[in-house]
């Protein structure tokens, strides 16, 4: 762990650092040479987090710095809350797949999320997640696919790796084979805010709560895992390497069925539909009494606890 400048970061490779808001993770990586050096921010954070990313960036590559581009490994509110505030700090060009740009311009809100699935109460709070897509207009580029790379990052290939959401991306780097997985797996059960919060490693599947298509979620861990890689970095979790990395990641991709897959939920059955438009069809929710009575203790207990402050507050 570095600490500087008020600010708490770790580093996963040469010339990759990791810093960790809240739950989630964001990431800088140093171009080591190619007509453009520089660097390059992946993932923003939830919202908030802007001072603390410019304060890593500006004691990595020194004050005043800014990045040749932000890339999004995908558009949900904690991996892009601060981006807006970062652009007005930072006029750079801004990259995602093409599937994911619908929630980046304003054109399509995500599938909803699946409370009912992981067990965990971020499972329950993902409702209050934000849907809304972003409104960046022409600030936002899609990837070029064909190309598997942005101009801004020519050593670092990027991988569709769909399913947690439509236009999920991952970033490979071959020669020292480094991956940077986004949500694609996860290395901390994200369902369980003891887990997140924590950083308790645990090499798992997508957040159940937030992934609408499983068979293509399952394909996306199939094709990181035939990487081999020796380091990996999550959206959520801690750093994951060498022999741990490599039995764990092949353990999910063999068993990502049973250990991955919720056994009942709104997408596990049918998935949710979506293409450059946005999202065409969502399947119908249907609760089990099992969530029903987890809520309704989630919400005894909450209410529970309230009261308590507030007698306190008043005693
Ligand atoms: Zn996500
Ligand atoms: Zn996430």
């Amino acid at each position: 762990m570095i600490k500087k400048n008020n600010v708490n970061f770790f580093q996963v490779a040469q010339g990759v650092w990791g810093m960790k808001l809240m739950f989630v993770n964001v990431f800088m990586i140093a171009n080591r040479r190619g007509v453009r050096k520089g660097w390059v921010l992946v993932d923003t954070g939830p919202q908030g987090s802007a001072d603390k990313i410019i304060a890593m960036a500006e004691t990595l590559f020194g004050v005043g710095t800014r990045p040749s581009a932000i890339i999004l490994t995908h558009a949900h509110s904690d991996h892009s809350g601060s981006l807006e505030a970062l652009l007005k700090h930072w006029k750079v060009p801004v990259y995602a797949h093409e599937y994911e740009l619908p929630y980046l311009t304003g054109k399509s809100s995500y599938p909803p999320a699946d409370p009912t699935v992981g067990g965990g109460i971020m499972s329950l709070f993902s409702v209050f997640f934000r849907r809304k897509p972003l409104k960046l207009g022409n600030k936002v580029k899609a990837i070029d696919m064909a190309e598997s790379r942005i101009p801004e990052l020519p050593e670092w290939r990027i991988l569709a790796t769909p399913g947690h959401s439509p236009g999920h991306i991952s970033l490979f780097f071959p020669l020292n084979t480094t991956l940077i997985a986004g949500d694609a797996f996860t290395t901390t059960k994200s369902e369980s805010a003891i887990y997140l919060l924590n950083s308790i490693k645990q090499l798992s599947g997508p957040p159940m709560y937030l992934t609408p298509d499983w068979e293509s979620a399952k394909k996306s861990v199939v094709k990181l895992a035939a990487l081999h890689p020796r380091i990996a970095v999550t959206g959520h979790g801690p750093i994951i390497r060498g022999h741990e990395l490599r039995e764990a990641l092949d353990n999910l991709a063999e068993n990502f069925d049973e250990l991955a897959v919720p056994t009942s939920g709104r997408y596990v059955k049918q998935a949710a539909l979506a293409d450059e438009t946005g999202v065409l069809y969502v399947p119908p929710f249907k609760a089990n009494t099992k969530f029903v009575a987890a809520t309704i203790i989630t919400g005894l207990l909450a209410g529970f606890i309230i009261a308590r402050q507030i007698h306190k507050s008043v005693a």
